[in-house]
């Protein structure tokens, strides 16, 4: 594995950095106190430095030469809202509130390659380091983006990453293409008219409205999408009624909607307003839907996604990076970035196992969850590297 050796003599350090941010998680948009710890390090670097971005957002800015040439680097600082388990000197100091996606990995990884980039600048052209808030369902990135970022920051390409606890550590997996699902969250509300349980005839059953919708969501994906592009809708709450006898006034459905294409997105959200329309008049009662937008699918750009997968193979071996890893039906709000620029987001291995929780799966969201500081020089040297490549003297203008 050819890790930097200058990041990997900072090993130490960032160790003790990822461990300082852990032990004071912060939620979205709240994350002052790890802001003004990575704008403090930047500016100590030497590097330029915007803050108040998005709110907490910083991004940190080094020059070399003339050439128009740039390139982005984004890493996400929040905290989810849960308990951690762990009890090691670094857990969390405050109550409901934990690095339980490895963010305080991600923010360190990106610090560190600011150091190296900044004392090292063997590149020629502009690199953009972009810690964004809120990535944990408030969508930092979106707001990151909408208030100018690559305005303001221009970028020709731009770059994340994620660790993955079920990837063996010092292993990358990247897919050109839709990588990461979007989604959808809905609530219809189907409005008949209550009446006794006995005396059907007197009312409007919203019951049975609910179910047939519920049954007809599921050709949606069967019958209008290609089997080529998955797509998920599951109805995962059914609200109506209080007592046996009374058909009541009201039922709700409520689910998740996952999909990598906008094309499906849009597909399932006509589609589904349709079906519960038409059904709802079909049985005389009236809906309500509400079909929100959660972030859209994370699409790699197939050119920067095979230049990302190069790099990492020059760091780590061919026999470390899948190239063309499985789609995953998470979400990540980086998804936004990409919109605008072309890039791409790659999985980190960390390994699984029992480090430092106890735990047999430390997967991420899991309360004994712990970022794995082995790969943290990895990380920043794959950044490092993006950056050399990029912006090498062959490339650039
Ligand atoms: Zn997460
Ligand atoms: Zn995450």
């Amino acid at each position: 594995m050819k890790i930097e050796p200058r990041i990997a003599a900072w090993h130490d350090e960032l160790t003790h950095i990822r461990r300082d941010i852990h032990a004071h998680p912060e939620l979205g948009f709240e994350e002052e106190r790890t802001s003004a710890i990575v704008a403090a390090k930047l500016r100590e670097y030497g590097c330029e430095v915007t803050t108040g971005i998005a709110r907490t957002g910083v991004v940190g800015t080094i020059r070399v030469g003339n050439s128009p040439n740039s390139i982005g680097l984004r890493a996400d600082m929040d905290c989810l809202p849960m308990q951690e388990t762990n009890t090691f000197a670094h857990a969390s100091k405050f109550k409901g509130r934990m690095h339980g996606c490895g963010h305080d990995g991600h923010t360190t990884m990106l610090l560190g390659a600011a150091k190296y980039l900044a004392e090292t600048r063997k590149f020629q052209g502009t690199v953009h380091l972009i810690f964004q808030p809120a990535e944990e369902g408030q969508g930092g990135g979106r707001v990151m983006v909408e208030e100018g970022l690559f305005d303001k920051f221009p970028c020709d390409a731009v770059f994340a990453m994620h660790n993955w606890p079920v990837l063996e550590a010092g292993k990358f997996q990247i897919r050109p293409g839709p990588m990461l699902a979007g989604g959808m969250r809905f609530d219809i509300t189907v409005k008949g008219q209550g009446t006794h349980g006995a005396k059907p005839e007197t009312g409007i059953d919203p019951v049975i409205t609910a179910a047939h919708i519920a049954t007809a969501a599921q050709s949606i994906v069967s019958r209008t999408i290609s089997p080529h592009d998955p797509v998920v809708l599951s109805v995962t709450q059914i609200h109506a009624g209080d007592a046996y006898n009374v058909i009541p006034e009201t039922a709700v459905l409520r689910g998740t909607i996952r999909c990598f294409t906008e094309e499906a997105r849009e597909k399932v959200r006509a589609t589904f307003t349709r079906i519960a329309r038409e059904m709802a008049a079909a049985f005389g009662a009236e809906v309500a839907v509400d079909i929100k937008d959660g972030y859209p699918p994370l699409v790699n750009d197939e050119t920067e996604a095979g230049f990302l997968a190069d790099v990492a193979t020059e760091i780590v071996g061919a026999d470390n990076v899948e190239r063309n890893g499985p789609r995953i039906m998470g979400s990540e709000d980086f998804s936004y970035m990409l919109q605008r620029v072309p890039g791409a987001f790659v999985m980190l291995g960390q390994g699984g196992g029992t480090h430092g929780s106890g735990h047999t799966s430390c997967e991420v969201h899991n309360p004994g969850y712990d970022f794995n500081d082995a790969v943290l020089p990895l990380g920043a040297t794959l950044f490092a590297r993006l950056v050399e490549r990029k912006l090498g003297s062959e490339t650039a203008a």
